[in-house]
């Protein structure tokens, strides 16, 4: 393990003011809120940081145009203040994307009512979204888009919301927490409970995922936020649910070269079976496609593409490019997630559709004091988080344990880790020119921006490990711009421990290298070996995980 990661191992004992359980977005979220209003917190995450739907999610930061349509004005109008938000506290992750929303003489609404429909959507946001929408006509449009069908086309409403690296807005909150004196332990697994004389919630006990040593913390306060294991994470308490909190559903995405669908824009589709919407979304060197939503109640460990959800998704392409041939050779890498949705349960004789079932979140304290919070989407983690601690706090006001000194969390203002000194005119380019200078030659334009992209000012940092170093200018993977800078900064610095922290999480090589990474698997292994002494059978072991990721996720091929 990353020697900062068996630190913080370490460091997890005794007593704290709050123990989060679940280190996705909203328990990274929570523990740096927590953290930063003075409460003594820990967090503990079974995996990496981001593992479960946090790294999994379709990379939008977005005010939920669909809520619109159902007159959720306040949904939406939390979303669109939560996106300004976000753009500001962390410009280098969270960048503005054009959406084309086409409209055909078939559609459920017309071109005039859709971009009535982008007023509102504007107006909600107090006229901050990040670009006004525009109205195209068919040879504007085509003029931006020519791949779009053609027959019928009346028009499109161009909008703009956000697009994010979701497992990196994750981790920044949890680094951000550790600056802020939380103890934030990856690769540990709570397993269990601890109650006191009264049957309230004192406590968890905690295995090391690597070495199997299991120990007790104590806690005013425990907060599950284990998203779609939530259920999982209650039936471990001794006031387990009487019926299960979420409905969970899975989504799939996939990944193309954006040279096989090479389109400028993000647009919206309508899938030709169901009328359900699509995004096809532009990714630098790939594009990709999504997202299924069926029911699901297989481990969200193991949650995986299967070969119906890819046809599903060619089929949205062919049906609105008809001139684009995508086969399932074409896939890159496929990702599936599980939306943590909150279960309503129907009234008797009733079925429900999974589209209907609700996307808000939900924070139940159980009679045992335990704390859940549930549902929720990647874009208003932050506010959920907020609200999660006002709830743990009057708790501890409760029961009498208030530390002194508590004051906002000012998690609207303060930046994430990355964010900081970056210029107020969000000028990334020159962010990256800065940045090859700081690597006095080893870095070219193409990794230089990568590397702003993913760090923000911190990759002035990284470009410098290679001035250090400059074995570590080499690339990961022969021909891409990752760098093994990136590799030791990881370790160092971003408590990752594995081999698939780094090719899933830390870079994206999982996703968008053709062979998801796996000529670098060998010596991003050695890396790690060398800096955290291992042996060549714990080596071996953490290279065989990834590859097992690889295939797991490549087993739609059959
Ligand atoms: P998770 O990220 O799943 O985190 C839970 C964590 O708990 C996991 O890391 C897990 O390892 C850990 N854990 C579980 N059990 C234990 C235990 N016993 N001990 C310790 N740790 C444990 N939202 C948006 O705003 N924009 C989008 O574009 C978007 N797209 C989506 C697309 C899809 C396909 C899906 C599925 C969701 C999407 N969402 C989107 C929703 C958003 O991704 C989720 O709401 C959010 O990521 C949930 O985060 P979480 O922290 O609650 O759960």
């Amino acid at each position: 393990m990353s020697a900062r990661r068996d630190a913080m191992w370490a460091s997890l004992h005794g007593s704290f003011d709050l123990v989060v359980v679940g280190g996705g977005v909203t328990g990274c979220g929570i523990a740096r809120d927590a953290a930063r209003r003075g409460l003594r917190v820990a967090l503990v995450e079974m995996d990496d940081f981001a593992f479960g739907t946090s790294s999994r999610s379709s990379k939008l930061v977005h005010g939920g145009l669909r809520y619109l349509e159902q007159y959720e004005f306040n949904l939406v109008f939390e979303a669109v203040s939560e996106r300004r938000i976000l753009m500001d506290i962390a410009p280098h992750l969270v960048r503005p994307l054009g959406f084309l929303f086409p409209v055909y003489a078939d559609s459920r609404h017309k071109l005039w009512f859709i971009n009535a429909g982008m007023w509102v959507y504007d107006g909600l946001s107090l006229f901050r979204s990040p670009k006004r929408h525009e109205s195209m006509d068919t040879k504007a449009l085509l003029k931006e888009e020519p791949l779009l069908e053609r027959p019928g086309l009346k028009g499109a409403s161009l909008y703009y919301d956000c697009a994010t690296d979701d497992a990196r807005i994750t981790l920044e909150n949890a680094l951000d927490a550790v600056s802020e004196g939380a103890c934030v332990c990856s690769y540990a697994k709570v397993v269990g409970f601890k109650n006191d004389a009264a049957g309230r919630v004192s406590g968890v006990e905690v295995q090391d995922r690597v070495t199997g040593e299991k120990r007790v913390l104590e806690a005013t306060a425990v907060v599950n936020a284990t998203g779609p294991w939530t259920d999982k994470t209650l039936a471990l308490s001794s006031q387990g649910p009487k019926r299960p909190l979420l409905r969970p559903t899975k989504g799939v995405h996939i990944v193309v070269d954006h040279a096989a669908l090479p389109l400028s824009h993000a647009v919206l589709c309508m899938h030709p079976d169901d009328g359900r919407v699509m995004f096809v979304i532009p990714w630098g060197e790939q594009t990709y496609i999504g997202t299924t939503d069926t029911d699901e109640v297989d481990d969200p460990s193991e949650v995986r593409a299967s070969a119906e959800d890819v046809t599903y998704i060619l089929d949205v392409i062919h049906a609105h490019f008809p001139t684009v041939t995508l086969t399932p050779d074409h896939v890159i890498s496929t990702w599936a997630g599980l939306r943590p949705l909150i279960s309503e349960a129907p009234a008797p004789g009733e079925s429900q559709e999974e589209s209907s079932v609700s996307r808000e979140h939900q924070i139940v304290v159980g009679q045992d004091g335990l704390v859940t919070i549930a549902g929720g989407k990647l874009t208003t983690y932050r506010r959920m988080a907020a609200e999660v601690v006002d709830t743990v706090i009057k708790l501890l006001r409760l029961s009498d344990r208030l530390p002194e000194g508590l004051d906002g969390a000012k998690t609207d203002e303060e930046p994430l880790p990355g964010a900081v000194g970056w210029p107020i005119d969000d000028d990334r380019l020159q962010v990256s020119r800065r940045v090859q200078k700081a690597a006095k030659g080893l870095l070219n334009e193409t990794s230089a921006a990568l590397l702003t992209d993913t760090y923000g000012m911190r990759a002035m940092d990284v470009a410098r490990l290679m001035v250090a170093s400059p074995e570590l200018a080499e690339p990961v993977v022969e021909g891409r711009p990752e760098v093994m800078a990136q590799v030791a900064w990881a370790v160092d610095m971003e408590l990752a421990g594995e081999v698939s922290d780094i090719f899933i999480r830390r870079t994206q090589l999982f996703f968008r290298d053709r062979d998801q990474g796996l000529s670098g698997v060998e010596r991003v292994g050695r890396y790690l070996a060398s800096k955290l002494d291992w042996s060549d059978e714990r080596r071996a072991a953490s290279e065989q995980d990834y590859r097992d990721e690889v295939a797991l996720s490549r087993s739609w091929r059959g």
